[in-house]
């Protein structure tokens, strides 16, 4: 008998249960019709004024058994949900999200495809110095099976009186040394107006940290058809970062790798601090390839394993370092970047944690 009347009441209970989803989703629409209208007037979407006549009206039609304040609270919870629902219609999902494309997008760069589930490692010297020591790198990585080689000839320094590049003239060693072993190059640069240049020289257009919010020089990138590896600034959140890729997006070219650089923080130990689950973030928040740069991040040659190691156990599709034939002498970073022997252990290292898989004999 008792057992009857409980089926009963949950039987009731049920029903008004699926009558309030119903109402929720009648209120649901309303709100959306609600804010496509204010949109289109231009208004602002949270209404405070209106709001508050809602509570009132709660208060005043209510005669409990719950309290007023109770079901004041759950309707602020659905106040709050509608307003993310006409918030969710209006600003659409950014082109970079995974909410607006789910599968992951893989870069190809000449036959390297970066975000396709391999990881990939990106070497080579903080700055194109010379022809010779290009060349010298390239063997070297061509000898590790990598097939991707960065070379700064636009250099961004702290100082206006340091090394600032050899401009062009770096471009044009590289795509030399790139036709002579078959890399692929990526370079940075810092200027709008050099964008076009660039896309004869390279095959990856890198934006620096400091220039993540140089929107020119993003629409730049973003209108030439040619991959982009948009590092992270600074001190730019990761809202901005994916803001800034967006930028590139927009303009009609998706081919865009995120690097994670590390970010300022009080921390003295390492010259920037990894920001490790920027990675995991990024890569469910975008659908685009995410590298780690253990160079700047640490700015530390003990720590380029480790956090190589971490980068790649948490889920990132390549990392970038720095390689130089002579670091005592480099003319930039010669304190981070390694020396061949150095270079040639951290891949040994890399491939024995299991973490990294050697593509020296399928590039053989
Ligand atoms: C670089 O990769 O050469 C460089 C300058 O790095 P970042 O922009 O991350 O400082
Ligand atoms: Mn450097």
């Amino acid at each position: 008998m008792g057992n009857e009347q409980l089926e009963e009441l949950r039987g009731q209970l049920d029903d008004v249960n699926e009558k309030l989803v119903e109402l929720m989703n009648e209120r649901a629409h309303l709100a959306q019709e609600i804010g496509r209208v204010k949109s289109s007037q231009g208004m602002n979407r949270f209404d405070p004024v209106r709001e508050r006549k809602m509570l009132d009206m709660i208060q005043e039609k209510n005669q409990g058994p719950f309290e007023t304040g109770t079901l004041q609270h759950l309707f602020k919870q659905i106040f709050k949900a509608s307003l993310e629902l006409q918030e969710d219609d209006h600003r659409k999902a950014l082109l970079v999200s995974r909410k607006k494309h789910p599968e992951d997008t893989i870069v190809d760069i000449n036959g390297t495809k970066l975000g396709g589930g391999e990881q990939h490692l990106i070497a080579g010297p903080c700055s194109v110095e010379s022809y010779e020591q290009v060349d010298a790198v390239a063997k070297e990585l061509k000898a590790q099976g990598l097939t991707l080689m960065r070379g700064g000839a636009y250099k961004p320094r702290t100082s206006p009186y340091d090394f600032q590049g050899l401009g062009e003239e770096g471009l044009k060693i590289l795509k030399a040394i790139s036709e002579k072993y078959g890399l692929s190059v990526i370079s940075e640069i810092v200027t709008p107006g050099d964008i076009e240049k660039a896309v004869e020289y390279l095959d990856v257009i890198q934006i620096g940290a400091r220039n993540m919010q140089n929107f020119e020089l993003l629409k730049a990138a973003g209108s030439v058809n040619k991959p982009v590896l948009l590092k992270r600034g600074l001190s730019a959140t990761i809202e901005e970062f994916i803001n800034a890729a967006e930028y590139i997006h927009s303009k009609g070219n998706g081919n865009i790798i995120l690097c994670e650089r590390g970010i300022r923080t009080y921390e003295k130990a390492t010259r920037n601090t990894l920001d490790i689950s920027a990675v995991p973030i990024l890569k469910q928040e975008t659908h685009l390839p995410v590298f780690v740069d253990v160079t700047h991040s640490t700015g530390r040659r003990d720590l380029l394993l480790p956090t190589a190691k971490a980068a790649l156990a948490v889920g990132a599709d390549g990392v970038m370092t720095e390689v130089h034939p002579d670091p005592a002498v480099a003319l930039s970073d010669s304190a981070q970047q390694m020396d061949f022997p150095q270079f040639s252990e951290f891949m040994n290292q890399l491939e024995l944690s299991g973490l990294y898989k050697s593509k020296k004999t399928a590039t053989k």
